[in-house]
């Protein structure tokens, strides 16, 4: 088995939905952290009101589907773990050599999702 750096490393989002709600309890633990030292800021995930399953592309600002008609889980894409691509851009990145080798399942919400 190869071992790749972070930058090296492409993750997949088993469990879109599953994986808005982690991250949105842990913004809310880091909030109650914040205030009790008296920090104040806005956070994207608390603060304007996106539900769990609206996902957008960070490269061409369409909407991703997470969900399929069934309810079930379709994973997402995130290029250097940060940028979540729709399908177009996978395949347009895939071509141009961009989207890395590695790959991991997010630990978050691996294996919660229904194959
Ligand atoms: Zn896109
Ligand atoms: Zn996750």
């Amino acid at each position: 088995m190869t071992m790749y750096s972070d930058d090296e490393i492409d993750l997949i989002v088993s469990n879109p939905v599953l994986h808005r709600a982690n991250d949105r309890e842990y913004a809310e633990k880091m909030r109650k952290q914040n205030e009790d030292s008296g920090v104040i800021y806005i956070d994207t995930l608390l603060d304007t009101g996106l539900t769990d399953d609206f996902w957008i592309c960070d490269m061409c600002n369409d909407q991703i589907n997470v969900v399929d008609e069934q309810g079930e889980s379709i994973s997402v894409y995130l290029w250097l773990q940060t940028r979540a691509l729709c399908g177009n851009c996978i395949d347009k990145y895939e071509e141009q050599g961009y989207l890395n080798e590695g790959k991991m399942f997010c630990p978050c919400c691996i294996g919660k999702e229904k194959v």
